[in-house]
């Protein structure tokens, strides 16, 4: 086989369907958050990110930068092993005990990402679990889905956040059987938000565990920043809630939060949480300051809200067509990949301005999008300045606008 030859025909593959994946070469900079500087070959420039996920700023949150500056002077760069091999470094255990806290849970376990943390304890529950099925969102993401599938458990799909298709599709399983419902609050490409107390009013009836990924909300939601389980007063009603520590948290990693019995159980039975180095206790400790900054700062989440509401009013204004949601995410859909990828590479290389493009598998094909995430740091004259790169655009593509126009 000629193995070059392969690689690069599977990537033409990919760039005839306009789905190859183009990085755009960022340094953040500090303090000056939504700047980055963009390299360009030997050039480099600003650019204001409009699709970070640091959904807050709080990757350069002055509390954050001296805690992690502080674990680095005393403990030095990495974990130096695995948890259970000499890994486990104190800023582990306390930031265990505020994710716990933060979930009113009796523990948590930390992960090396969020992805790990779905895919090692979904695999983990499922697998071990005697004949176990699995009942699974249809707009769950990748991470969970490749959890679910590696534990070898039989995987029923129902329908996105639909309560009565979960309780038909459960009704069919025999009553004897463990069951795992997995589902997410905030989904990250539409914002919408899973109807919770309903999905486990039907966990419940059929005596199912739930497994909820609170990624797009922890942190934002909820008066201390516990997620929308929190906000609804619902998180004693699930089984495991699961987070990450790089989005909201601005940092790095990902857990789990429940029963002392079940965090210990992935614990010593993971394969992903087991056989990997430990998080850099730097990154544990800031991780563990951002928590404690968002459990007590409403400052954060009440201006991000307001940014978030002020761009969803002006794109209104202009009639640019937002897919309308309850979250802060703002999906402007384009609707056309090819338009789509060319209005992200205008907006940054005319405008300065970076959204990238979702196209395709990210979102069904006719769904393409600009995924905008206001953070609390836009100002107005990021907002002015987007806008108006928008409505510029919209026109030079000659794309519909919504007919709320002004
Ligand atoms: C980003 C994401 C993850 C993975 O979290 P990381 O910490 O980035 O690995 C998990 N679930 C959802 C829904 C996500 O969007």
């Amino acid at each position: 086989m000629n193995y070059e030859a392969f690689f690069k025909s599977a990537l033409d593959g990919l760039r005839s369907e306009g789905r190859y994946r183009v990085f755009a070469d960022l340094e953040r900079q500090r303090g000056c958050f939504p700047r980055a500087k963009r390299y360009v070959g030997d050039d480099a420039h600003d650019v204001t990110v409009w699709c970070s996920n640091d959904y807050l700023g709080m990757g350069q949150h002055p509390t954050v930068l001296a805690a992690m500056h502080e674990a680095l002077d005393a403990c030095g760069a990495g974990a130096g092993g695995t948890r259970n091999i000499s890994g486990t470094n104190h800023y582990h255990i306390l930031l265990e005990q505020e994710l716990a806290d933060l979930h009113r849970k009796e523990a948590a376990l930390i992960f090396t990402s969020g992805y790990v943390s779905n895919w090692a304890t979904l695999s983990t529950l499922a697998a071990k679990m005697p004949n176990c099925v699995v009942l699974s969102d249809s707009g769950n993401h990748a991470s969970m889905i490749e959890g679910i599938r590696h534990s070898g458990a039989e995987r029923v799909i129902f329908r996105h956040n639909d309560p009565e298709d979960l309780d038909r599709k459960l009704a069919q399983i025999p009553a004897d059987r463990a069951k795992l419902v997995a589902f997410e609050s905030v989904y990250s490409m539409d914002g919408d938000i899973a109807p919770i107390a309903e999905l486990c009013d039907v966990a419940d009836k059929h005596s199912a565990m739930t497994y909820l990924d609170e990624v797009h909300a922890v942190g934002l939601y909820g008066p201390r920043g516990g997620g929308i389980a929190e906000r609804e007063g619902l998180m004693d009603r699930l089984t495991v809630i699961e987070g990450t520590l790089g989005k909201a948290f601005g940092v790095f990693g990902g857990y789990i939060a429940g029963s002392a019995a079940m965090c210990d159980f992935v614990r010593s039975f993971a394969s992903g949480f087991i056989f990997t180095t430990a998080l850099p206790p730097a990154v544990a400790a800031g991780a563990r300051a951002s928590i404690r900054h968002l459990k007590t700062s409403q400052l954060e989440r009440a201006r991000h809200q307001e940014r978030v509401a002020k761009v969803r009013r002006r794109l209104d204004a202009i009639g640019i067509p937002t897919m309308a949601n309850p979250s802060h995410i703002i999906p402007v859909m384009v609707k056309d990949p090819v338009k789509c990828k060319q209005i992200s590479d205008w907006l940054l290389d005319r405008h300065n301005i970076y959204i990238q493009p979702i196209n395709y598998p990210t979102v069904p094909r006719g769904t393409e999008r600009l995924r905008i995430t206001p953070s609390p740091l836009h100002s107005n004259e990021d907002i002015d300045a987007l806008v108006g790169a928008l409505h510029e655009l919209w026109s030079q593509c000659a794309l519909a606008r919504s007919s709320a126009a002004a």
